[in-house]
């Protein structure tokens, strides 16, 4: 049986007391320390995923590309790309949107680089 000692009053209470009988002043705050981490929200993987459609789809654009098509696309998927590992580097929830983005603008980056070499 551990006793433990009130932050409070300093009486002698059980040790799996949570507050103090005595005068209910709060224990030791083990219990919080075992809450599982929340890994923040996806919002960069759905960023990442967004860019990346955005950037897949321009490329099924057929009219003619000219610089500022082209720099658009690049910018798109650089964001998407960046935003996408940035994700996955940081053990952000929505990994597998993270690596659809990525791939997604990965392709997209190379087809803008392409382009912008013609
Ligand atoms: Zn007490």
């Amino acid at each position: 049986m551990g006793m433990v000692f009130c932050r409070g009053c300093a009486k002698q209470i059980h040790e799996s007391a949570l507050t103090c009988p005595g005068c209910g002043a709060a224990q030791a705050v083990v219990a919080l320390a075992a809450q599982p981490d929340s890994r923040g929200s996806p919002w960069v993987a759905i960023v990442s995923l967004v860019l990346g459609i955005a950037s897949a789809l321009m490329l099924f654009d057929d009219s003619e590309w000219g610089h500022e098509e082209i720099l658009g696309l690049g910018i798109f998927s650089f964001a998407g790309l960046v935003s996408g590992i940035i994700s996955i580097n940081k053990k952000k929830p929505g990994n597998g949107m993270a690596i659809t983005g990525v791939v997604l603008s990965a392709i997209a980056l190379m087809v803008s680089l392409g382009l912008s070499l013609d």
